[in-house]
């Protein structure tokens, strides 16, 4: 490539070089479109998306980048909430929605591999016709490559993980050309140091991940749902925690706030009482052995002041039921028209639960602020969806020093400042009290793998300015 050339002009070329090649854009609607995620308030515009087709695609955008030293961040569906999507040192938004190819289903070994822009709500439609689906369940329609970069999870982990436990294998493009092939199809190995492990979660900045090979379930032939409603968050967290201590796993348990179910009843005409309360869906065998489980979680929610709402058995009234849950985010929007959102996402030990979720309230009191508490309880991961107007600077900076005053409490009773939305940009100032000296290593890891600092740099292990 000649002096002079733009690297932007050297993408085109290198990508039109190749057989259906992806596409370079620097058209303003797509640059704008990739300058900002779901939950950060702040905007960072690439100076050139390039949509990649194919795997020689990545590795021909990591060469220019190199030999031209421009950032590059992949991107998925832009869906996170903590910035490790904004190419906030510009650079190229290399975006991997279109390699959503699926491949090499195999329903006896349980596993199919996928491209990193498949998206979860396709996968599962494509899995259903084979009694299969992927449990991992981020609420957004995120893709997996996005999902495994953040080691995402969700209502259905507390039965069957997140992403570093459902990815049995990975190709990832490292910035220097190779492309390493992590894990195996089988389902258990003592082999070498755990890199795949280490890839997911690493937000872009050690790799792309190029294809995943899922781990599937098989759809649980029969479950109920249950809507249970308690006097106060106390006992609704203390049901919970009984409930994983006589050992029943549920497919999902999920706690919400009154507040939270009063704005949902009025977003939804719904009619439910307007106390702390939990769903929970248990799986059985057969349709006894699902309601001699939710037998035994009624004597629970009965010993713990709970009461009954709901129970659903057929598709139809399941979905009618988890309504309410899965409808928050859109009530708690239109409860607040105008208002930004931001969610608070911390996860503690079970047996600090309890005082963690008093803590926040007396938090929320503390600044002045109202904002409902929502959480995959059954993992202790409690979110707050914090709220203001866009333009209320003294509103933002008491839910700043809430939250804040939140993450340090987490880390205080043995937990951690993200469950499951990860570290990004705002939460890396919590990196050196989380992680002490193996955050130093963390960086080594980070060097070793990209010594230019190409790959959406400054995130996760980044400095901060
Ligand atoms: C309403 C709402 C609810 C949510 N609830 C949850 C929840 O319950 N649990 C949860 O975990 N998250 C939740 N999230 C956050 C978000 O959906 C997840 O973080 C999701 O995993 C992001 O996927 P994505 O495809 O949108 O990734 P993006 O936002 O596009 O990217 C996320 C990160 O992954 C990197 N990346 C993307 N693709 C690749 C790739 N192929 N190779 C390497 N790096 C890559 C990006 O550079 C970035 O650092 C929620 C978000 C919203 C808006």
């Amino acid at each position: 490539m000649s002096e002079g050339v733009s690297w932007s002009s050297a993408l085109q070329a290198a990508l039109g070089s190749l057989e259906e090649g992806g596409r370079v854009s620097l058209a303003s609607g797509d640059l704008a479109g990739h300058a900002h995620d779901e939950g950060v308030p702040f905007t960072s515009v690439p100076g050139a998306v390039v949509f990649a087709h194919s795997e020689d695609d990545i590795l021909a955008t990591l060469a220019v980048a190199r030999q031209y030293s421009v950032p590059v961040t992949p991107w998925g569906a832009g869906t996170s909430l903590e910035g490790a999507v904004l190419p906030a040192s510009g650079g190229i938004s290399l975006d991997l929605g279109a390699l959503d190819s699926m491949a090499d289903l195999d329903p006896v070994g349980f596993t199919v591999r996928v491209g990193p822009g498949v998206r979860r709500v396709a996968l599962n439609r494509r899995l259903r016709p084979h009694g299969l689906f992927f449990p991992v369940d981020p609420g957004a329609d995120a893709t997996l490559g996005g999902m495994a970069a953040t080691n995402a999870s969700g209502t259905t982990t507390v039965r069957y993980g997140g992403m570093r436990e459902n990815v049995m294998a990975l190709r990832v493009a490292l910035m220097d050309g190779r492309v390493l092939k992590l894990g195996s199809l089988a389902r258990k190995s003592s082999s070498g140091y755990a890199l795949k492990q280490l890839l997911i979660g690493s937000e872009g900045t050690l790799g792309v991940l190029t294809s995943l090979t899922l781990r599937l379930h098989p759809l649980p032939p029969a479950t109920v749902s249950t809507q249970l409603a308690f006097p106060d968050v106390a006992a609704a967290v203390s049901a919970s925690v009984v409930l994983r201590g006589l050992g029943l796993v549920p497919e999902r348990l999920e706690f919400v706030d009154a507040d939270t179910v009063a704005a949902v009843n009025r977003h939804r005409a719904r009619h439910d009482p307007e106390l702390p309360t939990l769903w929970v869906e248990l799986a059985g065998r057969d349709a006894a052995d699902a309601e001699a489980g939710l037998a035994l979680l009624r004597e629970v929610a009965a010993e713990t002041g709970g009461q009954v709402v709901g129970e659903a058995r057929t598709p139809e009234a399941q979905s009618d039921l988890w309504a309410a849950r899965h409808g928050v985010y859109d009530a708690l929007r239109a409860a607040w028209p105008g208002h930004a959102t931001r969610i608070g996402d911390i996860c503690v030990p079970l047996s600090a639960l309890s005082e963690t979720a008093s803590f926040m309230a007396q938090t929320l009191a503390r600044y002045a602020l109202t904002a409902p508490l929502v959480g995959h309880i059954g993992d202790g991961n409690l979110h707050l969806l914090m709220h203001a107007p866009p333009g209320d600077a003294a509103a933002w900076e008491r839910i700043d020093h809430a939250l804040h005053a939140i993450a340090l409490h987490a880390l205080s009773v043995g937990g951690t400042c993200t469950g499951e939305h990860g570290i990004g940009l705002r939460k890396r100032v919590y990196m050196r009290e989380e992680h002490g000296e193996a955050l130093n290593l963390m960086r080594d890891i980070k060097t070793l793998f990209d010594p230019q600092n190409l790959l959406n740099p400054g995130k996760v292990v980044g400095e901060i300015d």
